[in-house]
């Protein structure tokens, strides 16, 4: 590389140094124009955010401007809400558009004006074929195409009808305008790509003045050439539209230098999905509460739950752009958010699970009013508020143990803790509720010469909690929001399921009971905290009330989902998304814990605290993971569960594959459980192994299996023979399956065409049209090679 690059500025990456090179050679007498072409369907996520970081970015770094446009050329999808959704969202991000706001539908004039220069050039004609025809005579990447019978219409015949097709003559589908370039290109969307169809269809700006619309290809590399767009950024999945985005720049003649196009990754994050269409189904399934439900990964979603656009800015320049695919660790985005608040939230005391607490020899009507600093001192800011301390107190439920485990170093009975930024307390005793059996109050002495924290004769107390006073404090309901998906890749899924099998039911969890200091009453209702121990929070901007707060988890202090470590440090503490967690109700999309006002869809209570101790726990967990080789996450949510790893442990000494038992036992058995302990299951781990046999041994469908697990649950008895009486054996039968492939093959044209051009992913499109139409009993591996044979 030119040594002239080295002083590009800093964090740059492929896109910017071709940026600087056209720059250093004044490709573009000094310009750099780049734009945000969003198609208006559907909000915002955090790919975008990648997509306008870099394209704002890059203007902002070289003097250039950045437009926004949007591409909107479907009428059947788009709608205004969707443009004023996405003009908030790119401001919010902190990027300005100025005067610089464009819409494609605004170029339709244009368009058709360019579409009549390529007829008039004999580079495009009318076909009259069927997009379907069309798509069969395209030919496949190892056979070329057909020409179609009216590829060599005369220009003014082409002239005629593209002017009827255009005056509203023709149904919808009747003709296309298409480009005339070669049938037996190598580059499949180079085989006379479609340019024009008919739609008559409102568009929602404008209107009904127009019944044919401008396909992608075309629309995208005028549209930027119109606006003198210096560099076209877009994703991968283009790149092999980038030899059509050049071929029609140059047939229309546009003036020169031309756009270039530059592909890079898209963003793929984990435990969550990036793809408006997925978003959209979640959305419209019910399955969050909207666009901006604060677990969705859209921006939209992102600032109501509290994060800042600092940090997803940081989360771009961290993730960096590059040209292959891959995903990136949710972690990554979380560690951005966590970073940027830690810089700049208050830090306050919140209890989320109260229990009270009685100082019994502090006086009675005494209130003390103790300074408590705002910030840690390594922040160097200022401020700090007052917080009551009186003799009934509030702590967290989980910093208390009758019967602590080791390392324990919270409140057990005789035990002393240290209360933040007050004095030391000792146990002297506690009252349970003879019904139920739980702690619901600690009785305490304090050290009248602890204030602030120290002990006079040096000894040591090595734990400090938190808490608030229980006359003083304020009513909360407060919103744990989690990971939207247990499963890294929430499209892995097994053949016939789709993604949403793979959501997180424990994503949400409402606690209605908690307490908050009292500062918070004055402060700005938009201001984010961290609550002392617990993480980041702050007020819900639609249902939080001066009268009735409402807080949203921003996110955690740590990450609890990364290494089991951290959980181990964490003591124990309640582990939402663990297998307890989803044994009540594993369909509810949220728990709820305590009395809320909010009414909840499919609310489930909390789950028994069904735990075992730190030792045992520590001891399983290296078991499983060194000697069944377990993965760390997985030992964890089996090892802190005594039932389930016993359940687990009985399984696979009845022959289960270790992993195959975890993940069953992880994923599908708290669906059964309803509430019960896996001992009181009319079936135990020999026969649970007996079912992972038939799975293995490609008996039955992973679906199937469910089927079986659920029947076994209600009533017992022998998977195979439960197999057997539901007819639930694989389909094996090949000369079946293969008349149904060919069915399939045919059905779906235009598929096999995306397959033979690359797309294989859509093999597992074939597959699970074949699980869905026999039911689920095909074998998916045989149907899987036969499709591959078949598209071959
Ligand atoms: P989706 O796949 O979610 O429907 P899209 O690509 O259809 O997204 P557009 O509105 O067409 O959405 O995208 C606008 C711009 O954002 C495009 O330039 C596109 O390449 C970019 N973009 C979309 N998704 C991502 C992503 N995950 N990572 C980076 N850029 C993206
Ligand atoms: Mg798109």
């Amino acid at each position: 590389m030119d040594d002239r690059t080295d002083t590009r500025p800093e964090g740059t990456d492929f896109i910017r140094a071709i940026v600087a090179e056209d720059l250093r050679t004044d490709k573009h007498r000094g310009r750099v124009v780049t734009r945000f072409p969003p198609e208006p369907n559907g909000f915002l996520h955090v790919g975008h955010a990648k997509s306008i970081c870099l394209n704002f970015g890059i203007a902002e770094e070289t003097g250039g401007i950045c437009h926004l446009r949007f591409d909107d050329t479907n009428p059947l999808t788009e709608s205004v809400d969707y443009v004023e959704a996405i003009k908030r969202d790119v401001r919010w991000l902190g990027y300005d558009w100025g005067d610089k706001l464009f819409h494609a539908s605004d170029y339709f004039e244009r368009l058709h004006d360019y579409a009549v220069v390529l007829i008039k050039k004999g580079r495009a004609y009318v076909d009259s074929l069927s997009e379907q025809e069309i798509r069969e005579l395209r030919g496949t990447v190892t056979e070329p195409g057909t020409e179609s019978p009216f590829r060599s219409r005369p220009v003014e015949e082409n002239l005629d009808l593209f002017r009827r097709m255009r005056a509203g003559e023709f149904p919808d589908g009747a003709h296309v305008l298409r480009a005339k370039i070669d049938m037996a290109h190598p580059n499949m969307l180079m085989r006379d790509p479609l340019l024009y169809r008919i739609r008559h269809a409102h568009h929602y700006r404008t209107g009904d003045s127009w019944c044919i619309y401008p396909l992608y290809d075309f629309t995208h590399c005028l549209s930027d050439s119109i606006e003198n767009i210096t560099h076209s950024l877009c994703t991968l999945e283009f790149e092999n539209n980038r030899e059509l985005y050049d071929w029609i720049l140059e047939e229309v003649e546009v003036p020169q230098p031309q756009p270039r196009q530059i592909e890079f990754a898209r963003l793929n994050l984990d435990y969550t999905v990036v793809s408006k269409r997925r978003l959209l189904l979640l959305v419209r399934d019910g399955h969050v509460s909207g666009w901006d439900d604060p677990r969705m990964p859209t921006i939209a979603g992102l600032r109501r739950r509290g994060v800042r656009p600092e940090a997803i800015r940081q989360f771009a320049d961290m993730i960096g752009v590059a040209k292959a695919d891959s995903r990136v660790d949710i972690g990554k985005l979380e560690y951005a958010v966590r970073d940027d608040l830690n810089r700049v939230a208050p830090r306050v005391m919140c209890v989320l699970r109260p229990l009270r607490m009685v100082i019994t020899d502090y006086p009675e009507a005494a209130v003390e009013e103790l300074d408590a600093p705002y910030y840690p001192r390594d922040l160097a800011l200022e401020g700090s508020r007052k917080v009551p301390f009186s003799r009934v107190l509030y702590m967290e439920r989980d910093d208390f143990r009758e019967d602590p485990p080791d390392g324990f170093f919270r409140l057990a009975p005789g035990r002393e803790v240290r209360l933040r930024y007050a004095y030391i307390v000792k146990c002297e005793g506690f009252e349970k509720d003879p019904a139920t059996g739980e702690v619901v109050e600690v009785r305490c002495t304090y050290d009248p010469g602890s204030h602030g924290g120290d002990t006079r004769d040096g000894r040591k107390v090595k734990g400090t909690i938190h808490w608030v006073s229980a006359d003083h404090s304020l009513p909360a309901e407060v919103r744990l929001y989690d990971r939207l998906f247990r499963t890294p890749d929430p499209e892995e899924v097994e053949v016939g399921d789709d993604f949403t099998q793979n959501l997180n039911r424990t994503s949400l969890v409402v606690l209605g009971e908690s307490r908050i200091e009292p500062s918070v009453a004055g402060d700005p209702a938009d201001l984010r905290y961290q609550f002392e121990r617990l993480g980041y929070f702050w007020q819900d901007a639609e249902d939080s009330s001066p009268d009735r707060l409402v807080f949203n988890r921003i996110v955690s202090l740590r990450d609890t989902w990364a290494k089991v470590q951290s959980r181990r440090e964490a003591g124990p503490g309640r582990l939402e998304g663990s297998a307890a967690a989803g044994r009540r109700d594993s369909r509810a999309a949220q728990v709820v814990e305590g009395p809320t006002q909010r009414p909840t869809s499919g609310s489930a209570e909390a789950p028994p605290e069904v735990r075992a101790s730190a030792a045992e726990t520590a001891a399983r967990v290296s078991r499983y993971t060194e000697e069944l080789g377990l993965e760390g996450g997985q030992a964890m949510l089996l090892a802190q569960d005594g039932p389930i790893a016993t359940f687990f442990e009985d399984t696979v000494t009845s022959g289960a594959p270790p992993g195959e038992a975890a993940k069953w036992i992880i994923n599908e058995l708290p669906r059964v459980l309803e509430g019960r302990e896996p001992s009181e299951l009319p079936f135990g781990g020999r026969e649970m192994a007996a079912l992972l046999s038939l799975v293995e041994g490609h008996t039955v469908s992973g679906r199937a299996a469910r089927e079986v697990l659920e029947e076994m649950a209600v009533s017992g008895g022998e998977p195979r023979e439960i197999v057997a009486k539901r007819g639930l054996e694989k389909i094996t039968d090949e000369a079946a399956l293969r008349a149904l492939v060919d069915r399939l093959l045919s059905d779906y044209p235009d598929k096999v065409e995306q397959y033979r051009s690359g797309k294989t992913g859509l093999i597992g499109f074939f597959v699970g049209q074949i699980m869905r139409e026999t039911g689920g009993s095909a074998d998916p591996r045989l149907a899987r090679e036969l499709v591959e044979n078949a598209l071959a």
